[in-house]
């Protein structure tokens, strides 16, 4: 398929990059650093209460004035437009503190007014903290709304630490859906007018690598989740470079979008998008399939998985409606035949019997 040149375009990356321990009482001297005096921050809810006092204190030593500081719980766009709108213009810098909605917020807050976005994520269920993507309601729709990728990072793996165990195989599971994304893409390159970008590919394959040398596959210890935080920060990296989420996001994507409007109760964005790569990279033939398959067993995701399955009934529902979620938008579940493979693969394959019952 002939594609248009592509111009050579300028991209963002993040300019203020701090992982690791204690962090959060960094955070007033990484702003007084960049000369941004005057913020507001935006917390997730009860997040004040853990990790406030050490923030608070970061800030008041370097003379920082909080013009805005309070917890959010809504993604509206209509609630973040007005907030954004109502904050005074000499504003400087927009921190977001938590989980995916306050990060959300935020992000869209500081793209609205176009002001350095400084991302705080208390834990790494996706990889949202660092995406030029925010996602929101927009007349009442979970919607994937264009933003900017964050001017800062702040990760403190102390925090990281203490998260529940799902949030790290959360993570986990959006890292590994690369493999079935980025067959997608490639093969929506070949058939369709659709872009592809080499380097953005690359990097999103290259920074599954962290995760398997090098060091122990217990994903409790501190070097794991450094790697896991580390190639989560890259997914949204290669978004920008490639101006799409093609990187990091494909038909096992959209399994999990459907699974989020049809399920009685959605699991966390990350185990659904695994198990659902896992089903697709059998279905594409993927080379990387057996890979994929070992370290996910040694890291102990499909255990974890197990130990709460989907309902079969309801997944099968998610991969029937998938393929019309986005339009013309080709992964392997346009495929006319794919949906009868994928309840033969959900049928027979010794590992998805026990995901999905
Ligand atoms: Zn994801």
């Amino acid at each position: 398929m002939k594609h248009p040149i592509t111009p050579n375009r300028q991209i963002n990356i993040p300019y203020l990059m701090k992982i690791g321990n204690g962090k959060i009482r960094k955070i007033g001297r990484y702003l007084f650093d960049k000369d941004m005096l005057k913020a507001a921050v935006f917390w997730g809810e009860g997040i004040a209460k853990m990790l406030g006092k050490d923030f608070y204190a970061g800030i008041k030593e370097y003379n920082i004035e909080l013009i805005r500081d309070e917890a959010v719980n809504t993604i509206a766009i209509e609630d973040i437009t007005k907030t954004a709108f109502s904050l005074p213009p000499d504003t400087n810098a927009i921190i977001g503190i938590g989980g995916g909605k306050a990060l959300d917020f935020a992000k869209y807050v500081a793209y609205l007014l176009r002001l350095p976005f400084i991302s705080v994520p208390t834990s790494t269920s996706n990889d949202g903290f660092c995406s030029p993507t925010s996602s929101l309601t927009v007349a009442g729709a979970r919607k994937s709304v264009k933003s900017s990728i964050p001017y800062g990072v702040v990760i403190d793996l102390d925090v990281i630490h203490s998260c529940p165990i799902s949030f790290i195989y959360s993570g986990i599971g959006d890292m590994f859906s690369k493999v079935s994304a980025l067959w997608d893409w490639k093969q929506a390159s070949l058939k369709t007018q659709e872009k592809y970008n080499d380097f953005a590919s690359m990097l999103s394959y290259n920074s599954l690598d962290l995760l398997y040398i090098g060091h122990s596959k217990d994903v409790s210890t501190a070097q794991f989740q450094r790697s896991l935080v580390n190639s989560l920060l890259y997914s949204g990296i290669a978004m920008e470079i490639a101006g799409t989420s093609r990187p990091a996001s494909g038909s096992e994507h959209l399994i999990s979008h459907a699974l989020d409007s049809i399920s009685e109760h959605p699991q966390l964005h990350g185990l659904q998008v695994g198990v659902a790569s896992y089903l697709c990279s059998i279905l594409q033939d993927n080379t990387a399939t057996d890979a994929l398959r070992k370290i996910l067993k040694e890291i102990g995701f499909f255990d974890f998985v197990a130990k709460n399955p989907f309902k079969k009934e309801e997944f099968i529902k998610a991969l029937e409606l998938a393929p019309q979620i986005k339009q013309n938008y080709y992964t392997i579940l346009s495929e006319p035949d794919s949906l009868s493979r994928a309840k033969e693969i959900i049928a027979t394959d010794k590992i998805l019997k026990k995901l999905i019952v």
